[in-house]
């Protein structure tokens, strides 16, 4: 039975659109050299200001998704033969290898097994072998493993050397109250589609005071040393994505009136919640260390695609794997979703189980998922 409202999306981008940020993109378009949007783009950029914690003007905004903003920290803070560290865990850290070699950069590839974290002390050694190295490349929350990567951590391992740490945050940023600044990070991207709860197409990066200094013009449209200029003085180098900038002050708006660290913790709570329930309907959670922006479960004796297609039949889209996980497991994003968007998911997938033969009897997933949330909610 198909539902006739359309179905939810539970996937790690895009995710589902809040009602008062649909209500502005519905807006008919304003024109980008205006005084209307000049002061609409600088409150965005105080409102991103207040959501990063920092106090300098040391960020961009891209119409382009979220790679777009990956392959501008690539082009702006590195020349050709500058050595770097990729850590590659999965397939966004496949991207930045692939996207420094694309550019001449010379590419140390730190092998990380999928499922697994980076660990600080590996890229400590690799950085004491190569005194040289410029930066190392790493995502906060590695979407296609739904690890995390102690990127505070690997902060403290990188802040007396000359390599910038350059964080793909694109799953993070607007999940984890984040403070890139305090935290010793000096690259930070971010995309439209994911908490942003924004339709893709708009991107952003997040520089230091050290990495701005090492800025370059290597590329025409991703030129964040013009773009800085202009975007300071509430302008862009070219056409704006109008649209999302105006949406992306009212996701803003969302987040800080809600307060990161109120977002963070329903993140959390949520996260602990399917994974208590995952574990009462005897499924395993793949990462070790999993982000709060999703779950990744990897079904032992069940067919994830088999389980993906039942739940779509009930109207729920939740992610297969990618690359070498293709198969292998199903992703439930966070993003977006509130306490209770979550036993929708968990109906639909003791259906699911149940159509395929692995549950009887119904109910252990959510009832473990509200057990926690009642409990926490308690203690919150
Ligand atoms: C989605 C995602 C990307 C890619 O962003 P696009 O908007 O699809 O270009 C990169 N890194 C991570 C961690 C992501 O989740």
């Amino acid at each position: 039975m198909k539902p006739f409202k359309g179905e939810r999306i539970f996937t790690p981008g895009p995710v589902e659109i809040p009602d008062r940020i649909r209500e502005v993109l519905g807006r008919q378009i304003i024109h980008h050299r205006t005084s209307e949007f000049r002061e609409a783009f600088l409150e965005t950029r105080e409102l991103f200001k207040q959501l990063v914690d920092c106090k300098e003007e040391n960020f961009v905004f891209f119409a382009s998704s979220g790679t777009g903003a990956m392959e501008a920290a690539v082009l702006n803070f590195f020349d050709e033969g500058d050595k770097v560290i990729a850590v590659v865990g999965g397939k966004f850290g496949e991207r930045w290898a692939e996207l420094g070699k694309k550019y001449r950069l010379n590419v140390i590839e730190l092998e990380v097994e999928w499922g697994k974290s980076v660990e600080p002390g590996a890229v400590e050694n690799l950085l004491k072998d190569n005194p040289d190295c410029k930066g190392v490349l790493v995502q906060a929350s590695e979407s296609s493993t739904g690890v995390y990567h102690d990127v505070r951590a690997l902060a403290q391992v990188t802040k007396d050397t000359d390599a910038l740490l350059v964080v793909d945050a694109i799953t993070a940023l607007g999940v984890y109250n984040m403070k890139p600044h305090e935290w010793g990070l000096d690259v930070v991207v971010g995309g439209s589609q994911k908490a942003f709860m924004l339709p893709p197409g708009l991107s952003m990066l997040w520089f230091s005071e050290r990495a701005k200094e090492r800025l370059t013009a290597r590329s025409y449209y991703f030129n964040v040393k013009e773009e800085l200029k202009k975007q300071t003085d509430g302008q862009t180098a070219f056409t704006p994505a109008i649209g999302l900038i105006l949406a992306l002050r009212e996701s803003l708006s969302i987040l800080l009136e809600s307060g990161m660290d109120a977002v963070e913790e329903r993140y959390r709570l949520i996260s602990e919640g399917l994974s208590k329930a995952m574990d009462a309907l005897g499924l395993s959670i793949f990462p070790e260390n999993p982000s709060i922006a999703m779950t990744t479960v990897m079904p032992e004796g069940v067919d994830p695609e088999a389980l993906r297609k039942e739940m779509l039949r009930l109207g729920v889209r939740v992610a297969g794997g990618q690359g070498k996980l293709k198969g292998k497991i199903f992703r439930v994003s966070h993003m977006g979703m509130e306490l209770l968007d979550m036993p929708v998911v968990l109906s639909a997938l003791e259906v699911a189980l149940n159509k395929l033969g692995c549950v009887k009897t119904f109910g252990a997933g959510v009832g473990a998922y509200l057990d926690t949330l009642s409990t926490g909610i308690k203690h919150g």
